[in-house]
């Protein structure tokens, strides 16, 4: 595997500020300075009132799993030393959602409504969020 094959995220004027909080071990969100409104993925207005005052704030990082597949077949070359592995989308407790690979080491407790805590995975020089911990099984 290259370095070149893989496909890495691509920063943008909506998400460098996300990117540049992942490489420092942070989860940053994105929230409405003028409605106080949470954004789920980041983009350049609110998505309630339209302002353009938008910060971004430290998560917590952990939330609930909305939902999970384990993925058998390799979409890309780059990810054929990869399978089988586990893509999880977790809604975090402040209101945004994340998709993240789920770390070997803790797919056995995967659940829908299982509590999980998001770290990053320096993936090619990128850190990348991942599933770091179950931290309380589903109800
Ligand atoms: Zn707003």
């Amino acid at each position: 595997m290259t370095m070149t094959s893989y496909p890495l995220p691509r920063p943008n004027a909506q998400t460098r500020a996300y990117w540049d909080g992942a490489a420092a071990g942070a989860l940053r969100y994105q929230c409405c300075a003028g409605c106080g409104h949470v954004q789920r993925i980041p983009r350049s207005l609110c998505e309630r009132c339209q302002s353009s005052r938008l910060d971004w704030k430290d998560s917590r990082r952990t939330g609930t799993l909305l939902t999970f597949t384990t993925v058998h077949r390799a979409p890309l070359p780059a990810f054929k030393d990869m399978v089988p592995y586990v893509i999880a989308i977790v809604d975090m407790d402040e209101g945004f959602r994340v998709m993240a690979n789920a770390l070997p080491h803790c797919r056995g407790g995967l659940a829908i409504g299982a509590r999980v805590r998001i770290g990053f995975q320096d993936v090619h020089g990128m850190a990348l969020p991942v599933v770091e911990a179950v931290v309380e099984a589903a109800a």
